[in-house]
């Protein structure tokens, strides 16, 4: 129910795209992602009754009392639950409110619409109780909102990455530091265009796989004595002691991706941000034989852009579908997209759609 006396307050988060780095966060690793310029808007009302009225267009309002406890909200209300009852489980008393909430971050395309909704919903929860917790520790919350309440197995990333962007800059993320360092992107200077291509693949079965890739990390760091494969330093020796299963496979992804963070940051900070077209080529083609996360979809989207001119492009996001980020020369753009739509026509799949972005701002007040 609406308090129609209080003031209305107004917060948003974006979502985020991984330019590289995926699966790195759980590994205490590193990425490099930055804001989408696309928002998830939160507009609050304090309510007295202590309840959480939520909505959101094309969904089931939902109303529960905070902080209950996992399993009492489900569907896209949990992720709304899972903030209010995180944050009070971490001691921030947070009050009643009456949410509304729109976002234009397209859903289950591996841009993190549910970090963005989360992110907004949390700055509007503890905005409205006067709160203004650090925004590590916030992004600590919200990843005990998503594996303990909503059931996700995900690290940091996305929640650093929508609370600590900036504009203009790429946000260099170090997992075990639980640091982001802005580097500037430099797009425009040099002439390029990150280019979102979404393949409305959605992912699917995506909690299971999640789990499983995981669990392979987990294992693989077990049998070489090591507390995250972020410790491991010598790759090639590491990998032998593997043997050759999916465990070795799934490490040297994971290993890999690594190392192509750090390379590109180097290249982005020298100005040299082109260079790392190629990079985002190597990281997709481990994803598929490797990791083994991609589909036809982020593959021919992948596969068509370079062909027609990309400086190189991968699947973002946890994968089994969704988006993926491709570097082009402004130039480029469109017999870009026109390859991409062919090879989609050809294939029979559902039309991509394209969104050349520049990295936006992280989450605050206001719209
Ligand atoms: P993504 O890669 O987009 O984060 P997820 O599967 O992690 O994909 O999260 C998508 C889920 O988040 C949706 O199924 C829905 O439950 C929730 N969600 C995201 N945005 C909204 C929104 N604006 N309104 C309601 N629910 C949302
Ligand atoms: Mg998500």
């Amino acid at each position: 129910m609406r308090r129609e006396g209080l003031p209305e307050r107004v917060w948003s988060a974006p979502g985020r795209v991984n330019l590289i780095g995926d699966h790195t966060d759980y590994n205490d690793g590193f990425a490099l992602p930055f804001a989408l310029p696309l928002r998830t808007v939160v507009r609050a009302r304090p309510c007295t009754d202590g309840v959480i009225h939520a909505r959101s267009a094309g969904h089931e309002d939902v109303t529960f009392a905070p902080p209950g406890q996992p399993g009492d909200v489900a569907g896209w209300g949990s992720y709304v639950a899972g903030v209010a009852w995180a944050l009070q489980q971490s001691g921030l008393d947070t009050p009643g409110a009456d949410l509304t909430i729109s976002s234009a971050v397209p859903v289950g395309a591996g841009l993190s619409s549910s970090h963005s909704l989360e992110c907004a919903v949390a700055l509007a929860l503890c905005g409205l109780a006067g709160l203004e917790p650090d925004r590590t520790e916030l992004a600590r919350i919200i990843q005990r909102a998503e594996n303990d309440y909503v059931g996700a197995p995900t690290g940091l990333l996305d929640q650093m990455a929508v609370l600590h962007s900036v504009p203009d800059h790429l946000s260099f993320f170090d997992a075990r530091a639980l640091s982001v360092e802005p580097v500037p992107a430099g797009l425009a200077d040099q002439g390029l265009v990150l280019l979102v291509i979404d393949t409305n693949a959605p992912h699917q079965h995506v909690d299971g796989a999640y789990a499983e890739r995981r669990q392979a990390c987990e294992e693989a760091a077990r049998r070489l004595g090591v507390v995250a494969l972020r410790d491991v330093e010598d790759v090639a020796a590491a990998l032998t002691e593997l043997g050759d299963d999916v465990v070795m496979r799934r490490a040297r992804y994971v290993l890999g991706e690594n190392a192509r963070v750090l390379q590109s940051v180097d290249l982005v900070r020298a100005g040299r941000l082109a260079e790392v077209g190629p990079v985002l080529t190597q990281s997709h083609e481990a994803a598929r034989t490797d990791f083994e996360n991609t589909v036809p979809e982020v593959d021919v989207a992948v596969q068509s852009a370079v062909s027609a001119g990309a400086l190189g492009a991968r699947m973002t996001g946890g994968g089994f579908g969704g988006a993926v980020i491709a570097l082009v020369e402004s130039t480029r753009v469109p017999q870009v997209e026109a390859a991409v739509t062919q090879a989609f026509t050809e294939h029979g799949f559902t039309a991509a759609t394209f969104l050349p972005v520049t990295p936006a701002r992280g989450a605050g007040t206001g719209e």
